[in-house]
């Protein structure tokens, strides 16, 4: 029997055994899709039953492009006095969220870049200010590179700085800025964004504070399989910490292949080990898949529309995805590298949701279910 075929079986079982970083590297290189995506599928069942699929209402915030981490795909970030640059200030942000409570809104995704020349005392009294006028808002903003400048600028530690900003308002920490958490892979992409283990101290200071974390992962920058598994073997592992200190975990683990269209890929010397740069429809698929299958500590996997479109989105929902995603109102980084689509409405994400044969439900940050859309299922579909 094939190896792939003996692996796939095993995790089929009951009580499967945890996929160890080769068996995973092997099902993804070698078992075919259809395969993959209907284990893939059992395991979405166990682990979130049912025929939800989830989305939010939220809204993107940049709020500086200025950066001096300078990462090699980043096409959004502008040097300290660019003529581009800007910072914007809290009346133009509150602006954005009174735009996101209309239509309903409950959580801002507020990054932006590592901008030196921001002291502590602008985040809190944003934060608090934030807080004070959009009471009903979750405010998850920043990612740990920028928590880890702001500790630089302020002399404090990432975990005093994160503590200030929770008693400022902070309700959880993006997974922003992950990227591959393979230091070798890291530092031909990103040389200045520091070290996976750097990521993920500041993520478990997070969470050891309360704070909602996500996990994220850009792949597909020449790569091999078994570097994108050992991303997640790194999620993993901190997940299982997590549950041992009784802290709260990552919710979801949400994946996309980098953008390329607009940056300098061509003029760098990225290795190309494995799939090239980017990643196919197809490929992307596959990541969905063994990240369910491998990550069985980790409930919810986010398919991501704004890099592979809506159609592939809502195939993903096949194949081990039950949420996709948000609305997100407004995206600048990902854009920046050539993306179209930087906004969903409600209507098109419940309409991919349903021609996926699953139930749309409305949830807030915390996966919490707000809301569930009345359908009529078909027989097949029950
Ligand atoms: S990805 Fe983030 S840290 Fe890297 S250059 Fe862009 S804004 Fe800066």
């Amino acid at each position: 029997m094939e190896n792939w075929r003996s692996i796939l079986e095993g995790q089929l079982q009951n009580f499967p055994p945890e996929l160890s970083v080769e068996d995973a590297a092997e099902i993804y290189s070698n078992a075919p899709l259809n395969d993959l995506m209907f284990v893939a599928m059992e395991r979405r069942r166990t682990q979130v039953p049912g025929k939800l699929v989830t989305y939010m209402i939220d809204r993107n915030i940049n709020y500086t492009n200025v950066c001096t981490i300078n990462c090699h795909f980043c096409s959004f970030y502008r040097t300290p006095g660019h003529k581009e640059s800007y910072t914007q200030n809290v009346d133009q942000i509150s602006e954005r969220i009174v735009e996101l409570e209309r239509l309903g809104g409950c959580r801002i995704l507020m990054q932006g870049g590592v901008n030196p020349s921001l002291p502590i005392e602008w985040y809190t009294e944003l934060l608090e200010e934030l807080s004070k006028r959009h009471p009903g808002i979750s405010l998850d903003c920043f990612s740990p590179i920028e928590i880890e400048g702001i500790a630089e600028v302020s002399g404090l530690s990432t975990i005093e700085v994160l503590s200030r900003f929770r008693d400022s308002g902070l309700h959880g920490l993006p997974g922003g800025g992950a990227e591959m958490l393979v230091d070798s892979v890291r530092h031909g992409i990103s040389p200045r964004k520091g070290s996976a283990e750097n990521w993920l101290r500041v993520m478990s200071e997070a969470q050891s504070l309360g704070l909602i974390t996500s996990a994220t992962n850009v792949f597909g920058f020449g790569e091999s399989h078994s570097e994108r598994v050992e991303h997640m073997a790194r999620i993993r592992s901190l997940q299982g910490e997590a549950a041992l200190s009784g802290n709260p975990g990552f919710t979801s683990f949400v994946s996309w292949p980098v953008m390329l269209e607009n940056n300098a890929f061509g003029k760098i010397g990225l290795r190309r080990n494995s799939s090239g740069l980017g990643a196919s429809a197809v490929e992307y698929l596959r990541h969905v898949a063994v990240s369910r299958i491998f990550l069985h500590n980790v409930d919810h996997i986010q398919a991501s529309w704004p890099t592979m479109g809506l159609e592939v989105a809502q195939i993903a929902l096949s194949g081990g995805a039950d949420d996709i995603g948000s609305t997100m109102m407004e995206e600048n980084v990902v854009s920046a590298s050539g993306t179209k689509k930087t906004m969903a409405s409600v209507a098109e994400l419940k309409e991919t949701i349903l021609q996926s044969g699953f139930v749309p439900a409305l949830r807030d940050s915390e996966y919490n279910i707000l809301e569930v859309t009345e359908v009529e299922l078909n027989p097949l579909q029950v």
